[in-house]
């Protein structure tokens, strides 16, 4: 049985990091393509629930299975794919290949990693994959030859449960590409985040831009290991429980509670 693969990303159907990954997905099974009609990035998990969601069947310049986009963010694409759209359900879904990376707290605005998080979230094996660049004529095929060798293994380990992996590559020609690295979930924060410049009629308004200053610099991180050219693999578990915290509050939490009438021992 050829494998189906489910494939979403939040940069929308048309932006050339999906249709890399399409071209080597379809080397392994058939892809089903349910993306955002325009970019949605930095959309994180949000869903669509006030206004209905309109699929339209979208002409792929590939042999794929179907591609079909959405007036609704990555997450509602997923959803609304394996609850609606999909014949059978997919061995795996897949998102990306996304411009810019998605490393240490991106992943919580990510919309990228959200799209293979609903797939998770459905029991499935899921991957996203990022591109650590804006440049907008990205070269999205020199990591192909590298996203080949990470999905023939991915696809030879037992299914992953409740678990997502995040891939990040390096924006480097694939022969100075270190290789592949499992990593954590490093931490960095964006800082001077916004320019504040004057509209025409001298009111203020805010742009986006943020510099991420990496506070943790362990080599054993996602950001690290992408800025020293290697290609990131970080496992991300749904439960994001603080299992330290949990086990001080078990100890301790029931000693500082306040009683009935308040009070603090
Ligand atoms: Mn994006």
């Amino acid at each position: 049985m050829v494998s189906r693969f489910l494939l979403s990303n939040d940069d929308g159907i048309h932006a050339p990091g999906l249709l890399a990954l399409a071209e080597v997905l379809l080397e392994f099974g058939s892809v089903a393509i349910v993306a955002p009609d325009r970019e949605r990035s930095a959309s994180s998990h949000a869903l669509t629930i006030g206004t209905p969601l309109r699929v339209n069947e979208v002409e792929f310049p590939l042999a794929v299975e179907l591609a079909m986009s959405v007036n609704g963010t990555p997450a509602d694409c997923v959803k609304l794919a394996l609850e609606q759209l999909l014949p059978v359900p997919p061995v795996m879904v897949l998102s990306g290949i996304n411009r810019g990376a998605n490393l240490g707290v991106d992943v919580y605005y990510s919309g990228t990693v959200a799209a293979a998080m609903e797939g998770t979230f459905s029991g499935l094996p899921a991957v996203s994959f990022s591109l650590a660049t804006h440049r907008s004529d990205a070269d999205y095929a020199a990591g192909q030859p590298w996203i080949r060798r990470v999905l023939a293994a991915l696809l030879q380990w037992p299914p992953l449960d409740r678990t997502l992996v995040n891939v990040n590559l390096p924006d480097l020609p694939a022969a100075t590409i270190k290789g592949v690295r499992p990593t954590r979930l490093g931490y960095g924060r964006y800082r001077e985040g916004f320019e504040r410049r004057t509209d025409p009629r001298g009111r203020p308004y805010y742009w986006m831009k943020g510099e991420l200053e990496i506070l943790d610099r362990s080599p054993d991180t996602d950001l690290m290991a992408v800025e020293a050219g290697w290609i990131s693999v970080t496992p991300i578990g749904l439960d994001r429980t603080d299992r330290a915290t949990l086990a001080e509050f078990s100890r301790q939490l029931h000693i500082a509670l306040p009683d009935e009438r308040g009070e603090t021992p």
